[in-house]
This record gives C-alpha cells, sequence and structure tokens, in this order.
C-alpha cells in the first residue's frame, strides 16, 4: 500500500500518513496538495512530503482527493520548512502555512466571497464556474458545503481553487487583510510606432476599430506622447477591450502599469558605468562567491550599492538562474520595483498585493522558466526558487527581518544566509551600517567584506550636530520641543526650498498622563503599560492591545484635579511645527496616518512632488524614502533610542542615526542633522557626529563580549504566559529547575519580562546563552524536553510558552 506523507496547516510539530487510494497512486508526489480530514469532520489541504511503501493491513485514512496536477511546493522548499521548524522550534505546520501564499490554504472551514474590487469576464467562465460566480452574487459569503450545494459539485475545492487563481474570489479571512497599493494600467503609442506612424496605421488598417483606437490615441497623447489612463481613454473614447489588446499585441501601443503613482516607464532608463570604488567592490564581491562565502557589503547610503546589485543580477541572469531580492517591507517602494523594472522581469511578493496576486507571483516563481527577479520582504524566503543563482538581503541590519508574531519566528536574513548554503548559491547582504553580528563574522574570516565609503556623487556625508536640550531648557532656548537651533536650521533649508524630516520614534500626542499629586500615570487595565494621548480622536491609547479610554481629567487613583500630559510624540511634533512655521506645509506619516487603503503611496507621492515642507513621522520615515529634496532631518529625541531594554538598543540608535542622515543631500547639496539630547555626550552620539562606524562596533563588540551577547553566543528566549501571576511563578520555577539539570547554568532567568503584563497575561522569561559552534541543536532538544516534561503536565498545561531563537531584543 501507498502512503502519503503530509503537513497539515495546524500547528502541529509532526507529520501525519494517510493511505493512497488505489486508483489514485500515480498522481501524489511531494509537493501537491491533498484533501483529507482530520479530527471529527473537518477537512484540510495538506502538503505531501513523501509518498511511502506501508505493509497493506496498516490501519490508516485514505486520503479523499488530489487537489494539484503538479506540485504546488518545490523540494528545496519542503527541505527549508524543516529546517526552519526545527532551527526555530516552530511546529512545521505554522511554518507551511507562513509559507503558502492565501490562494493555496484551502480547507473545509473556509468561506468564500467575492473581491469587491475585481469584475470578472464572465463570458469565458465554465458552468461550473458561472454558477459559483452567481451564487456569490446572491449569497455574499459561501461555505464549501454550499458551494457543493449551488453548484452541485461533488469536490467543491477545485471549483474553489480556479475561482481564487482567476482572482475574482477570495477567502474571506484575507478580504479584511488586504491593504492593497493603488494601482491602474496606463498607455500611449509605443516609441516605434511613433517613430513610425505611417507603418503603425498600414499594421492596423484591416481593422476599422483598431484604426479608430489608434487615431483616438494619437490625438490624445499629444506631442508629448503622455501616458493616459487605460480605463478612462477606452471609456470616453468608446473603444473596445479587443481592439486595443490586438495593438498592445502588435506592439503599437505601449502599456505599463501603475503603482501607487509610479510606473517603470517613468524612471529614466541610464546606462551606468561602475566607478573605479565600486568595481573595487565588485571584485571583492566575486571574490567572495568564488570562495562560496556569504559576502557583507558595507556602503555608506548612496554610494551605488543598489547598482552594484543590478550589475551582480545581470550577471546571474546571463546563467538564467533566479534572483531573489530581500528587503525591508517599508523600503519596498514603488521606486525601487520601478527601477528594477526596467532591468528585468520582477515577481513581486508583497503584503499590499491581493491574494489572486500573490498566487500569481507564487505561480509565476514555480513555472517561469527564463531568469526571474524575485522580490519581497521577509516572507519572500518561501517563494518557488528552482535555479537559485544569486541572494540578495538589502539593508540587512533590519530587525524587520526577523518574524515575531505568528510563529515561525524566523529571521529573513539567516534564513537566506542559510539557503546560500544549502542551495549553493552566492548571498549578498548589504548595508550602510551592517549588523554587528555579520561584521563580525567578516572580521573572523567566515564571511568576505566588501565596502564603498564614498557617495556616488559629490554630496559629502551630511553635517550632524548635537543640541543640548537640558541646557537649552535651564536657558530657555526652547519653543514647545524645538530647539532654537533646530528652529533656525528649519528655517534656513525651508527659505531655499527645501525640505525638512522630523524624527520622533513615538506616535501620538503625548506618551503619558501624570497626576501631579501623587505619581499616578494612567496606565492599559490589560497591560503593564502607560496610556498614550491621541489629541485628535481626544483618546487615551494603549499600543500594546489597542484598549482605549476618553482623556482623564482627574486622576484616576488619588482623584487630584492636576493631570499633566508628558513626553511627546508625532502628533504633538507635527503641531508645533505647523505653529512654528505657518506658511509651510506639514504632513505626519505614522501608523496613524497611514493605515488606509491609499495613505502611504499618496504621502510619499505627496512628498516626492514637492508638496509637503516638513514631514514629521516615526521609524517610517527613516527607511527607504529616496527624496531629493530634504535638506534638514532633526531627531527630536536621541535619549528614547537610547533607553530601550535591549541589548542591541545601541547599535540600533547608532544605526537609526546613520540612515535618518542618509535621508538629506542625497543628490548634490550637503544635508544637514540636529540631534536634540539630553544627554548629549553620550557615546553613541558622539560616535554618530562622527560617522564612526567602526568605533561604534568595537565599542560594541567588547560589552557584548564581556556580558557574553549575541555575536559570541547565541539566544533562545523561552517566554511564559499565564492570567495567573502564582501559577506562572511557580511554573516557570519548575521548568528552569529542570532547564538547569539538563543544560546548566546556562540561562538568565526566569524573570518578569520588560513588560510584566499584556493583554492580561503575566509574562516570565528565561534566557538561554548558547556556545558558538554545533551543540545549538542540543541544547533545543534539551530545552523541547524539559518543555514536554513541565509544561505539558496537567498542572501547567495551560501555560503558554514562546520560543523565540536569535531574538530581536
Ligand atoms: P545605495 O543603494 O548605496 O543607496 P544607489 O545605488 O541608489 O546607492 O546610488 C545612489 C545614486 O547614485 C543613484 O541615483 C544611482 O543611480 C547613482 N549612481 C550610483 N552609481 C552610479 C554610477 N556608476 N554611474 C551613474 N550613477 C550612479
Ligand atoms: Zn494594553
Amino acid at each position: 500500500m501507498q502512503v502519503a506523507e503530509v503537513i497539515l496547516p495546524l500547528p502541529l510539530d509532526k507529520l501525519f500518513h494517510y493511505a493512497i487510494p488505489a486508483d489514485m497512486v500515480g498522481s501524489v508526489c511531494p509537493g501537491v496538495r491533498i484533501l483529507v480530514q482530520f479530527g471529527a469532520r473537518k477537512e484540510y489541504a495538506a502538503i505531501v512530503t513523501r509518498v511511502l511503501e506501508a505493509p497493506d493491513e496498516t490501519e490508516l485514512k485514505y486520503l479523499i482527493s488530489v487537489l494539484d496536477e503538479h506540485p504546488v511546493v518545490l523540494e528545496h522548499q519542503l527541505l527549508q520548512w524543516s529546517w526552519m521548524a526545527s532551527y526555530y522550534m516552530a511546529p512545521v505546520g505554522d511554518v507551511m502555512n507562513a509559507a503558502l501564499p492565501p490562494g493555496l490554504k484551502l480547507s473545509s472551514q473556509s468561506i468564500v466571497v467575492l473581491d469587491p474590487e475585481v469584475v470578472p469576464d464572465e463570458s469565458s467562465m465554465s458552468d461550473a464556474l458561472f454558477r459559483l460566480y452567481d451564487a456569490l452574487r446572491n449569497h455574499p459569503k459561501l461555505t464549501l458545503d454550499e458551494v457543493r450545494e449551488f453548484c452541485q459539485v461533488k469536490q467543491p475545492m477545485p471549483l474553489v481553487q480556479k475561482a481564487l487563481e482567476e482572482g475574482w474570489a477570495l477567502l474571506e479571512e484575507e478580504l479584511k487583510k488586504v491593504a492593497r497599493a493603488k494601482r491602474r494600467k496606463l498607455v500611449r503609442l509605443s516609441p516605434e510606432s511613433l517613430a513610425n506612424l505611417d507603418g503603425a496605421f498600414e499594421a492596423s488598417k484591416r481593422s476599422t476599430a483598431q484604426t479608430e483606437a489608434l487615431l483616438a490615441l494619437v490625438a490624445h497623447c499629444g506631442s508629448e506622447n503622455n501616458f493616459q489612463d487605460k480605463r478612462g481613454f477606452q471609456k470616453k473614447q468608446n473603444i473596445t477591450s479587443a481592439a486595443l489588446l490586438a495593438l498592445i499585441k502588435k506592439g503599437i501601443i505601449e502599456e505599463v502599469e501603475e503603482i501607487d503613482g509610479t510606473t517603470a516607464a517613468s524612471a529614466p532608463m541610464t546606462e551606468i558605468t561602475l566607478s573605479a570604488p565600486q568595481l573595487e567592490a565588485l571584485t571583492s564581491i566575486q571574490k567572495g562567491f568564488e570562495a562560496k562565502k556569504p559576502v557583507v557589503l558595507h556602503g555608506v547610503t548612496a554610494s551605488g550599492k543598489t547598482e552594484l546589485y543590478i550589475t551582480l543580477i545581470k550577471e546571474a541572469f546571463t546563467k538564467h538562474k533566479r534572483v531573489l531580492y530581500l528587503l525591508p517591507e517599508i523600503a519596498l517602494t514603488t521606486q525601487l520595483i520601478s527601477r528594477l523594472r526596467i532591468h528585468f522581469t520582477v515577481a513581486v511578493s508583497h503584503s499590499k498585493f491581493s491574494p489572486a496576486e500573490r498566487l500569481a507571483a507564487w505561480r509565476e516563481a514555480l513555472t517561469n522558466d527564463g531568469p526571474l527577479l524575485v522580490l519581497g520582504a521577509r516572507s519572500a524566503v518561501f517563494m518557488p526558487l528552482p535555479d537559485l543563482g544569486l541572494i540578495i538581503v538589502d539593508e540587512e541590519h533590519e530587525s524587520s527581518f526577523k518574524q515575531y508574531e505568528p510563529s515561525p519566528r524566523y529571521n529573513a536574513r539567516d534564513t537566506a544566509v542559510w539557503m546560500s548554503n544549502s542551495r549553493d548559491c552566492p548571498v549578498v547582504l548589504g548595508s550602510a551600517t551592517p549588523s554587528l553580528e555579520s561584521m563580525f563574522n567578516a572580521r573572523q574570516g567566515r564571511y568576505e567584506l566588501a565596502q564603498l565609503h564614498k557617495r556616488f556623487h559629490t554630496a559629502p556625508l551630511p553635517e550632524l550636530e548635537v543640541v543640548d536640550m537640558l541646557g537649552a531648557k535651564q536657558r530657555r532656548e526652547v519653543q514647545g520641543n524645538f530647539s532654537i537651533e533646530l528652529v533656525d536650521a528649519m528655517r534656513h533649508t525651508l527659505s531655499k526650498g527645501e525640505s525638512v524630516i522630523l524624527f520622533q520614534n513615538r506616535r501620538g500626542f503625548s506618551t503619558f498622563q501624570q497626576c501631579q499629586t501623587c505619581g499616578h500615570i494612567e496606565g492599559c487595565t490589560r497591560c503593564d503599560i502607560s496610556l498614550t494621548f491621541h489629541k485628535g480622536p481626544q483618546k487615551l491609547k494603549c499600543h500594546y492591545c489597542g484598549y482605549t479610554v476618553p482623556p482623564v481629567m482627574k486622576c484616576s487613583s488619588c482623584g487630584g484635579e492636576s493631570v499633566l500630559h508628558k513626553g511627546f510624540g508625532t502628533e504633538q511634533i507635527a503641531e508645533e511645527a505647523a505653529a512654528l512655521f505657518p506658511n509651510a506645509s506639514v504632513k505626519r506619516m505614522d501608523l496613524d496616518t497611514t493605515r488606509g487603503k491609499h495613505a502611504f503611496g499618496d504621502l510619499i507621492r505627496a512628498v516626492e512632488n514637492g508638496e509637503v515642507d516638513i514631514l514629521v513621522g516615526t521609524q517610517m520615515v527613516t527607511k527607504g524614502l529616496d527624496f531629493d529634496r530634504v535638506g534638514l532631518v532633526g531627531i527630536m529625541s536621541a535619549d528614547n533610542l537610547l533607553s530601550y531594554p535591549d541589548f542591541r538598543a545601541n547599535e540600533r540608535a547608532f544605526q537609526l542615526i546613520e540612515q535618518v542622515a542618509g535621508r538629506t543631500g542625497r543628490r548634490t547639496s550637503k544635508g544637514k542633522v540636529v540631534i536634540q539630547a539630553m544627554k548629549p555626550r553620550h557615546s553613541i552620539i558622539q560616535l554618530a557626529l562622527n560617522h564612526d562606524f567602526s568605533g561604534m562596533q568595537a565599542k560594541e563588540l567588547t560589552i557584548r563580549q564581556e556580558y557574553q551577547y549575541p555575536p559570541f553566543v547565541r539566544l533562545i528566549t523561552i517566554t511564559l504566559k499565564h492570567r495567573d501571576q502564582k501559577l506562572l511563578q511557580r511554573a516557570a520555577g519548575e521548568f528552569a529547575r529542570s532547564l538547569r539539570s539538563k543544560i546548566g547554568d546556562r540561562f538568565l532567568g526566569p524573570e518578569f519580562a520588560p513588560i510584566a503584563r499584556l493583554k492580561n497575561l503575566y509574562q516570565m522569561q528565561i534566557i538561554v546563552k548558547v556556545d558558538k559552534g554545533n551543540i545549538g541543536a542540543k541544547v533545543r532538544e534539551r530545552i523541547k524536553k524539559s518543555h514536554q516534561e513541565v509544561l505539558l503536565t496537567p498542572d501547567f498545561n495551560r501555560v503558554k510558552v514562546v520560543f523565540d531563537v536569535d531574538p530581536n531584543a
């Protein structure tokens, strides 16, 4: 009897087996989905990992049906899932759930809905599909059982799958998640037909519809041959889709897609000749490739790292290889996508894309056998990548490469390094401020180092200035949260017609409300954290759980009537900036202002177009934005950055200051950065003032070595959570005892987490320090053993346990 070994899309740390009915034997192979029953009556699409032979008398459930003709997951992906599950101590079902695009995650609990933004082509639908479409128009939500009934099919899943692939249906759970980019199609005459209009008319003369369409377009685009909105043009001129499509196919009309306001065509194509330093860096990179070592590309902002990536991608493409390009979500801008689309076929894996588009990107990566650039944020490591020839990790130091919630808690950069090794393909880790870990690896000779010390254009690195805010306040040289120095610099920059970025890493108006009588700070009722005041909506909000109350007039503890707002966030800075510069246009960029569907793109476009004079924002303003006209960056409070309870706080503060500084003076003129700080002599601020990256690294390395933190050891954080504080403490105590008997004293804790209570759950932490070398696997085994022996017992099995391998903080 043949048996399929499968992964179920459930948080279960094992594989399951189903018997294959004789008539399906040939169609089951690794990587296809099969429908199986699990639990009393639930059905899931499981991924086959292997087909095995078992004795005929083995008692197993039979699989119900085979969902795919061809594998939707490749062998190398299955291998990677299994490595990730074991390294990151996550159930393999969690890894599968993280990996698969929504369109491949059907189960019997799935609820199907219509995508409100897609108008399907009814005429091309099969009868069964049309019945499904019709049913969905009358009943907005359908369970699979209902689909079975309405469409009169035995197996609803393949039908629904088809609808998902066509893109007009999606799963209900996805509907809420999609934050779409604003996209539309544009058309104009292709440059070739513009140069040879007679030829173009000749080629379309046999169809009146096409000739008319062409005439209309010539009239519309004008002498500058401007792009026209395709749908609008078609409607206004009453032109059929067929005529337009025929002209596009003949190459007479050029069609491009605009995403969030930018198109590939709007970026000029420039031929690049690498400069001498760039060529030198390229040689180092290739040396690393030959030695099969990961390469760290340390290049200051605007030194040409992206141009080097483009060179490397071209090279990989000459060998028909796939390329994976990873970067933080927030740096995944249309600017960069456009820049790359000029050169390459790009499949973008983007959380802003609809489920159908993400499914299409997956299929493209699976089946396209030419050169393909797969571009995406951390989850792009899950894309199918046959024939992988190069991996680029840009901004490799970014903490957002690490996923925390939900499991698997993986780091995409480290996964990329693992992939490079397992797939035998080169990897480049690029950054203006590479992580201590990567630089350490380079210094130890495990990684190769390539460097670019200068910006490509003559623009010098920006000038940094620090302002002592304590002194300024004592001398009363402040206006609200602004020092005189910052206000002067702003005035100067604005007068030159350049714009200003103000960075503050807290959103909201003030960060807490405190009673002047008893000192009580208004806190969240569910978390041990203060509430942030948002002035616009007049609310106190918990940024961890979303708990919201109206601001208090009286202290909720003693009833005192003098309650002050303390600390400041972006909302307050924006308000003050607008008051200081009433003629300037001030915009705010943080989670609160970019929640809307197109808000982020609209804001970026406004800044690019020079419609924003002062942009106030959180971390969001520091990453990846490539604005030409930023002359000044103000860091409103550097102390905030240095006060996180995080062994990487200093390194991150330095990186952040460098990063925001990189936003200024990118092209020609010299930019300026004003750093406001209560402790201006803090060593990290002093090092940042001198752009002293290696000084910072040397200093931090000494500290990390002394206190035994990465890169000298690996960390595994184990967090235990429960409502009942006493029970949690007992559980943590016993767990620690068990752990001690297995791994000795190589851990800290248990202690309460920095936020001791979150969403009503108390949290205790144990931090395991694993020596470098190959003992990691053994330690993970022992931790799991203790977990089983102590926490899966009736006393404690309600305690929630979270393993975080190589945690961010
Ligand atoms: P980074 O990725 O390091 O921030 P970029 O690759 O974006 O730097 O380069 C900064 C700017 O300089 C870009 O506009 C880029 O096109 C330009 N540039 C870099 N190298 C060259 C080159 N060799 N020739 C012409 N322009 C270049
Ligand atoms: Zn809360």
